[in-house]
């Protein structure tokens, strides 16, 4: 993979005037048909901004882009636009920093087929609003890299992409996944991902306390990090080994089950999670634990709220994107889910209780961030379900802008990128997102996206989606 190596090495250089690369010059033709703000110089006034550290949504602002980099934010009016630059009107819209998407596959699953959607995800990542993404868990380590490669050279449209190594589980794991067979095993496949270019790397269900701690280990020997999908190992086991992150937040948590045995995921360990008080010493210790270890949470809501009867409401952009056979797939499931009323696999009080969980984390000094998971059984698109995640944390309690904050820089903060993206500030750079509406007041209208900055590029949300109806599930 030399070739890809030199390519790194060459973008990684170019981080030091910017951020990311894919500058308007790289852009392909094909690229290029998506891109509706190509000008240098750029400001979009009278635009409510929402600046991604948890601060006030600011009417009137001006914002002003030089290049590739945001060089001004302020009141309108108090803000001088540069002679000859272009003017977007935003009133009646919204600003917020691109979304840093931590739990954003390239594949995606029905409860059917598992399928890698190198052509369809991207894009659709991109024209939610979704700017960059950590794969966090790869089916196919080599397409993820390659699709990275092409998108930073302008060949395809998309964000920015850290790739994650194989899956790493244990021995009765699913068969998509690297079942190490102990430690040593770990280590041998850690060096040769970490070498051949992955940034992080994902741990499942079904791997023995040995191998995580090895895994770890080796991955920060090798500069990258390990998050994980926990059941065998626990959140308090896994934060004493250095974890970086751990995901799904209560769901894949096994610090409170009464049957647990080390290194076996013990057997429906969800069943009591619903009644689980959160101020016991057991959760707080779990909170405190992740917090004096700088262990971040991924908040993945939009996931598992598929399994729970009666949700998410069925929008009909979410069919339009999905091919025929796919489409029906799903809606079979979710009537299934339905029908199956308290007997489903999540109920209401259980995913209430997990939104609380990640509430309180935050509230106690967690860093939690968010992502979208496109698995399951198909019903949370990539970019869409990211969407989606803002209504379900503002129904967990935070404030319109503190779920701003978590999906945009507190992901940069667990990318060790915050000083790079996930604001709307002077000196950061212009990835950012423009959405028709007054996501404050009324949440529903940040499906509005109209165009997506990346690194000072707008691209037409319209476009992308339109690019890819029809076609997710297939390519
Ligand atoms: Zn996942």
């Amino acid at each position: 993979m030399k070739t890809f190596c030199t390519v790194l090495f060459v973008s990684l250089l170019s981080l030091g005037s910017s951020a990311f690369g894919q500058r308007l010059a790289d852009l392909s033709p094909p690229v290029m048909d998506y891109v509706s703000v190509a000008e240098p110089v750029f400001a979009i006034t009278s635009v409510t901004v929402i600046d991604g550290t948890g601060s006030p949504a600011q009417p009137g602002q001006t914002v002003v882009v030089q290049n590739d980099m945001i060089s001004a934010v302020g009141d309108d009016g108090s803000v001088s636009i540069p002679e000859g630059a272009f003017v977007i009107d935003g009133s009646g819209h919204t600003l917020i920093p691109g979304m840093v998407g931590l739990h954003n596959h390239t594949f995606y699953m029905t409860s059917k087929r598992s399928i890698q959607l190198n052509y369809t995800a991207p894009r659709l990542y991109l024209a939610s609003g979704v700017t960059t993404i950590r794969t966090t868990g790869s089916n196919a380590p080599y397409a993820e890299i390659n699709l990275h490669s092409a998108i930073q050279n302008g060949d395809v449209p998309g964000p920015y992409i850290y790739a994650t190594g194989p899956y790493m589980t244990g021995g009765s794991g699913m068969s998509s996944m690297t079942r190490l067979d102990g430690p040593e095993d770990a280590r041998r496949l850690v060096k040769y991902w970490a070498e051949e270019g992955v940034t992080w790397f994902k741990a499942y269900t079904q791997i023995s306390r040995e191998e995580l701690a090895a895994a770890i280990d080796e991955a920060h020997k090798n500069g990258v990090k390990v998050t994980a999908h926990l059941c065998s190992v626990t959140y308090q086991e896994a934060v004493a080994m250095g974890i970086d992150n751990l995901e799904h937040g209560l769901f894949a948590n096994t610090d409170y089950a009464d049957n647990k045995v080390a290194d076996e995921c013990p057997a429906g360990f969800r069943t009591t999670m619903a009644s689980l008080d959160l101020a016991s010493d057991e959760v707080q210790s779990t909170y405190q634990a992740m917090i004096d270890n700088d262990v971040a949470m991924t908040s993945t809501l939009a996931v598992y709220e598929m399994y729970v009867p009666d949700r998410p409401p069925l929008e009909q952009r979410v069919l339009d994107a999905m091919s025929e056979e796919v489409r029906g797939e799903y809606l079979v499931r979710r009537e299934q889910i339905a029908r199956e009323g308290e007997n489903a696999p999540f109920s209401e009080a259980l995913f209430r209780k997990a939104q609380e969980y990640e509430y309180e984390f935050y509230r106690a000094g967690g860093l939690l961030a968010a992502g979208v998971d496109p698995t399951g059984y198909g019903g949370a698109l990539p970019g869409y379900g990211d969407q989606r995640n803002y209504e379900l944390l503002l129904e967990a309690g935070f404030t319109p802008e503190e779920v701003v904050q978590i999906m945009t820089l507190n992901g940069a903060r667990v990318l060790g990128i915050d000083g790079k993206v996930g604001r709307v500030q002077s000196g950061m750079v212009a990835d950012m997102v423009l959405i028709n509406g007054d996501i404050v007041n009324e949440p529903a209208t940040i499906r509005n996206v109209v165009t997506v900055f990346r690194n000072g590029v707008g691209y037409d949300s319209k476009s992308l989606i339109d690019s890819v109806n029809g076609e997710v599930g297939v390519r």
